[in-house]
């Protein structure tokens, strides 16, 4: 397992990105929707790998829109955008934006654009259980 840290810049939410493979081999998604193009996120998620966000105290936001099984979890403080989560059966699955790792520049190949817009809610679920990423999240007040 290759293992990336990072952070949103005021650094009050943190993640480590878990992957099995080399960075070439991962595919960097530019998602088409009006949230993902808003921020020019460049998303990667490995099934195979793991995904731990944390949120110090209440700093992380979380947004939804559209079918509102999303969470896009944003930095309360200094406005970044972290990734997405979804919960499936007390399972979570998510994807980090790329931009948000210390070796950013590891992901900066062509990102592959995507459109999910013609998904419905099963297929949405099922796509992500297939290709999204096993997720721990941390957003306890404990945390220092
Ligand atoms: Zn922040």
């Amino acid at each position: 397992m290759r293992s990336y840290q990072g952070g949103c810049h005021c650094g009050a939410v943190k993640v480590v990105f878990e992957n099995a493979v080399v960075p070439a081999d991962l595919e960097i998604r530019s998602c088409g929707c009006g949230f993902c193009t808003r921020h020019g996120a460049r998303t990667i998620t490995d099934p195979a790998g793991h995904l731990e966000l944390h949120a110090a105290g209440d700093a992380a936001m979380i947004y939804r829109f559209a079918m509102g099984i999303t969470d896009f979890i944003i930095c309360r403080a200094c406005g970044c955008y972290m990734g997405a989560l979804m919960e499936d059966d007390d399972d979570l699955f998510g994807i980090v934006n790329s931009r948000m790792l210390d070796d950013r520049g590891c992901f900066d190949g062509a990102a592959t654009s995507r459109d999910y817009s013609a998904e419905d809610e099963e297929g949405r679920r099922a796509r992500r259980r297939a290709t999204w990423t096993p997720v721990t999240w941390r957003h306890d007040t404990d945390v220092a």
